[in-house]
């Protein structure tokens, strides 16, 4: 059964969210007024996810609310900010109160976790699409980048790489898994964990970052081509799950590792000075050296012989 719009939002948008001091007057006008801390920067970043281009279709409500946030504390995490507010642009065929209240509580999941309110939004009818729109701090000066990165800096990954591109191959029938690693992939692909604590580490120490949602060549390209440099990879030293090691032959886990989108991790870059507050700064399994900035434009991978490797494809681009 179908319900009406504004006993949607009163029912799954407002009641259980966490709420915020700094939030003057959260859902229910014609916008919402909400304080920014003395001394602070605004960090804002928007992000949609549309059903059967960002997520296949039998994804579960859950899974798309959890991840429709995620994305965007992911970009969040990249930057170096600490999220505080967020709006929802629900999209959806019919109110659907199954679908609603799966959704909600994979939002309010992740919602909790990082006391982010939810302070406004909006709800229409059409094809299933759900845009959020995310609001943070960043101190002064110290936000992440991706124009910072110089000969030298060493190229570095969170996490890592390729398992969610793995799920989505296994969702779409294009590799039969056991069962738990089936589970590890699918949850990779559809449950990213925003790299917040991370980015904020960073501060100070990477000259520059970003976060992989098209994959890491395409997204690392964008550092390069922002700062005006060029990089080399080690192939073998790129992180892989003990289930994409699985894969074989090997540059099939590679070229997963390299092209497939929604890892959700960091790439960032630091200058040679500032490895030992890198080391300071975070546990070191939970980042990886993958290779080095070059003033030579053009990425190049490199295998353990120092062969050079021509991926067939770089990443996602929507359009093509
Ligand atoms: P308006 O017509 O002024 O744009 P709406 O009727 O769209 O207002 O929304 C009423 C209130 O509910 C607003 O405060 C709006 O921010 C909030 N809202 C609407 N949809 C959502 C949603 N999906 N999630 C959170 N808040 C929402
Ligand atoms: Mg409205």
């Amino acid at each position: 059964m179908s319900i009406a719009e504004f006993d949607v939002i009163a029912r799954y948008f407002i009641q259980d969210f966490p709420k915020r001091a700094d939030v003057i007057l959260g859902i229910g006008d014609d916008a919402a007024l909400s304080s920014v801390p003395e001394g602070m920067q605004l960090a804002i970043a928007i992000d949609t996810l549309v059903e059967g281009v960002h997520f296949p279709k039998n994804t579960s409500p859950e899974d798309i609310g959890y991840k429709a946030l995620a994305v965007n504390l992911s970009d969040m995490a990249a930057m170096g900010a600490m999220p505080a507010w967020f709006t929802l642009a629900l999209t959806c065929r019919k109110t659907d109160e199954v679908w609603l209240t799966g959704f909600s509580q994979g939002l309010l999941e992740l919602a909790q976790t990082h006391e982010m309110s939810l302070i406004g939004g909006d709800t229409t009818c059409g094809p299933l699409t759900v845009t959020i729109q995310v609001t943070g701090f960043v101190p002064p000066d110290s936000a992440l980048q991706r124009d910072g990165a110089q000969s030298g800096d060493g190229i570095y990954v969170t996490g890592t790489l390729g398992d969610a591109g793995l799920g989505l191959a296994s969702i779409q029938k294009r590799v039969t898994l056991p069962c738990s690693a089936r589970q590890f992939v699918e949850s990779r692909l559809n449950r990213p964990t925003p790299r917040l604590v991370e980015g904020q580490a960073l501060r100070g120490i990477a000259s520059s970052a970003i976060d992989i949602s098209d994959g890491l060549l395409a997204d690392l390209g964008h550092i390069l081509s922002a700062s005006g440099t060029g990089a080399s990879l080690q192939l073998d030293c790129l992180p892989l799950s003990k289930t994409l090691c699985e894969l074989k032959p090997l540059e099939r886990a590679w070229l997963m590792a390299l092209s497939a989108g929604d890892d959700y991790e960091l790439c960032f870059t630091v200058p040679p000075n500032r490895v030992v507050a890198l080391q300071k700064a975070l546990p070191i399994r939970s980042y990886t050296r993958i290779g080095t900035i070059e003033a030579a434009n053009g990425l190049r991978c490199l295998d353990a012989n120092g062969r050079l490797f021509v991926p067939e494809k770089t990443g996602y681009q929507h359009f093509n």
